[in-house]
């Protein structure tokens, strides 16, 4: 796989509105975030639901990490959605909201936060669009208590693989909606979506940071925030082993009343851009270890309260526009499994003494307590601890993951596909008890498996020539 530049924003082709006729064009090479790419034939529908030829994935702005958004071949057609960013209704009174499947959360906030409304489910980005939430069915720091994105959609339009478009809700073709909700494209494209958004009490958040020297500790103060605080999340140094493995930070907060909050309307933050490929040697154990003991220090005292924007407390990671270029050119994925509740303290503990003694894992691992799982048929989380740990692109990831993957498949646990590039058909079996019955509803609506990624011809096997 080669690797691209996603510091720039693509021009849209001339095929964009309506015209897919891809057969002349060459193939240019289409990434995920984590800069592997893929050849493709990709083109920017302005209008989703005229377009002429069938094509076979739709992709939003790349946010997700690995083959989930990539062709299926170099002759497949992926249609970009960014341009079809309409509102097409909005009620001020309900917060019910109905759009196109490229507007993305950024213009989103920018809308509807002033009059104080926010998603009810917000990922660590603001550079994702709808269709990508929900085809990932995302999950935010508010997991254990909202649950995932999908859970808030009211109605979706699709077309599905037949050529018909139809409404979808949770009643009506209620199995091909819960298989859409995390079914990463693959039972058909998703041209519009209802969701409800939150009602909040101010546009700030009271935000508390706790600085925690081991895993046990970080683990326990997760478990017990999380009881009382609707958001909650942790970094962990996953650099230091032995007794300060696992120390970090736990953050956890929630809206800030009005009466607390600032009178002023928080600054949207501008941002600034990486403006080159980190050379191969930049992220070595000196540099990494330096930047998180400068992340752990940054949080003495110990325990911190501010009232922040949601920007400064959701979004940590957009302050520098194109950070994934400091993993250089051959890229990074990112490992994110799901240890469940019932495997207990001491499975968390036999993950993290693998990833550290690994050496792969760099200065991003997040830590988070998930509720339970909801209805979409392949969404990740359960209820347990989520692990998110990026991790640059080596000759042996592929032997890394291997490994994680068999200790999260003997715990019962699973990986979150839209972060994921290394794992084997058979590892995915193994650790997702629903796949039968996903596979079941894809061939209820997609018998050709006619809409397919790189990452369906991985792990289900599809034909990548089928998918043209
Ligand atoms: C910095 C960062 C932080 C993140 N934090 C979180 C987090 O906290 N929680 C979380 O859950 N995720 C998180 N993510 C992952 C991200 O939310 C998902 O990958 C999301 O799907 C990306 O949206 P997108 O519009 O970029 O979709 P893309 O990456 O373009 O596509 C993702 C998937 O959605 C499908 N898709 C997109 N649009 C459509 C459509 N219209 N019809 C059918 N299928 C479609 C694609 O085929 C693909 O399978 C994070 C990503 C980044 C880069």
């Amino acid at each position: 796989m080669a690797t691209t530049d996603l510091a720039t924003t693509p021009t849209p082709s001339p095929a964009a509105s309506g015209s897919l006729s891809t057969t002349d064009t060459p193939p240019t090479q289409i990434a995920g975030w984590g800069r592997i790419a893929l050849p493709g034939h990709e083109v920017f529908g302005e209008d989703l639901e005229r377009l002429s030829a069938r094509p076979t994935l739709f992709r939003g702005l790349g946010r997700s990490y690995g083959d989930s958004s990539l062709p299926a071949s170099p002759s497949a057609t992926v249609v970009n959605t960014t341009l079809a960013d309409r509102v097409l209704s909005w009620n001020p009174e309900t917060g019910m909201l109905r759009a196109e499947a490229g507007l993305s959360l950024y213009t989103m906030n920018r809308l509807f936060l002033p009059a104080r409304w926010f998603t009810p489910v917000s990922p660590g980005t603001q550079f994702v669009t709808l269709g990508g939430m929900v085809a990932s069915d995302v999950h935010g720091k508010n997991h254990h208590v909202a649950g995932c994105f999908g859970q808030h959609v009211r109605a979706m339009r699709m077309r599905v693989a037949d050529g018909r478009v139809l409404e979808v809700t949770q009643r009506q073709y209620a199995d091909l909606f819960w298989a859409t909700v995390g079914g990463m494209g693959w039972t058909g494209a998703i041209l519009e979506v209802e969701v409800q958004l939150q009602r909040v009490p101010s546009p700030w958040i009271t935000q508390h940071t706790e600085q925690v020297g081991d895993l046990e500790t970080l683990v326990g103060r997760l478990k017990e925030v999380s009881r009382t605080w609707p958001m909650t999340m942790s970094w962990i140094d996953c650099l230091k082993r032995g007794k300060n493995m696992g120390r970090g930070i736990v953050f956890y907060g929630r809206w800030a009343d009005a009466k607390d909050a600032p009178a002023t309307f928080p600054a949207w933050r501008g941002e600034v851009a990486l403006p080159v490929d980190a050379p191969s040697w930049a992220l070595n154990p000196l540099t990494m270890g330096a930047f998180n003991f400068g992340v752990y220090r940054s949080h003495i005292p110990r325990h911190k309260h501010a009232i922040v924007g949601p920007e400064t407390f959701y979004y940590p990671l957009d302050y520098v526009r194109s950070w994934n270029r400091a993993y250089g050119l051959s890229g990074f994925t990112q490992y994110q499994c799901v240890i469940p509740d019932d495997a207990g303290l001491r499975a968390v503990v036999r993950f993290m003494e693998l990833l550290t003694a690994s050496g792969a894992a760099s200065f991003l691992c997040v830590m988070k307590d998930c509720g339970p799982e909801g209805e979409g048929l392949l969404s990740f989380p359960k209820a347990g601890t989520s692990i998110a740990v990026d991790i640059p692109v080596k000759a042996d990831t592929a032997a890394v993951v291997a490994r994680l993957n068999k200790l999260v498949i003997e715990v019962g646990g699973r990986i979150y596909l839209t972060k994921d590039s290394f794992t084997t058909a058979d590892d995915f079996r193994a650790m997702e008890p629903r796949l039968d019955a996903f596979l079941e509803a894809r061939q209820t609506w997609d018998p050709e498996r006619r809409f397919a990624s790189a990452q369906s011809v991985r792990l289900f096997g599809d034909d990548p020539t089928g998918a043209r």
